[in-house]
């Protein structure tokens, strides 16, 4: 278990003490469940993460087919205008706290539409609020696990108690 500057360890090298909060943080970042929305060709790369080879079940994610069961959701592709308004309802579906990851240069902002993509948003934050970007185009699998222990990292700061 990772720690936090507030944590203190006792003799035991079997006991450690840590506040409500850090226990109620550690277990958050350890079970996130994504709603994997793949959207293009960044998707492939999504499913690759998702596979024995890359084995994301260890850091405690576990994909769900639901924005209901889900606290994350991953936009992985491009963003077009008709996808937009389903992004935002399912989004809207999840219960709070939730997280978005970015994936990819489309989703980030436009990616090669970015220019004369009529039909493409330039990033999926002018819809959903996007907690990490993760970049490429597009990224490998090794990438969106770093997203992702960026979101650990990120929910280890908050205060689920104070209302953030
Ligand atoms: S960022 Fe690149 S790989 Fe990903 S969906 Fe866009 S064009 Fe495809």
């Amino acid at each position: 278990m990772q720690t936090s500057p507030s944590t203190q360890k006792s003799a035991d090298p079997g006991v450690m003490f840590l506040t409500a909060e850090e226990l109620l943080n550690w277990s958050r970042s350890s079970s996130l469940w994504p709603l994997t929305f793949g959207l293009a060709c960044c998707a492939i790369e999504m499913m690759g993460a998702m596979t024995s080879s890359y084995d994301l079940e260890r850091f405690g994610i576990f994909p769900r087919p639901s924005p209901r069961q889900a606290d994350i959701m991953i936009i992985s592709g491009t963003v077009t205008y008709k996808m937009a308004d389903r992004i935002r309802r399912l989004y809207e579906q999840m219960a709070e706290p939730r997280y978005v990851i970015s994936m990819g240069s489309c989703a980030n902002c436009g990616g090669p539409y970015w220019q004369h993509g009529y039909h493409v948003v330039k990033g999926v934050d002018r819809i959903i609020p996007v907690d990490v970007y993760v970049p490429g185009c597009p990224p490998r699998p090794e990438a969106l696990i770093d997203g992702f222990l960026k979101l650990q990292e990120k929910i280890r700061t908050e205060h689920p108690l104070f209302n953030k």
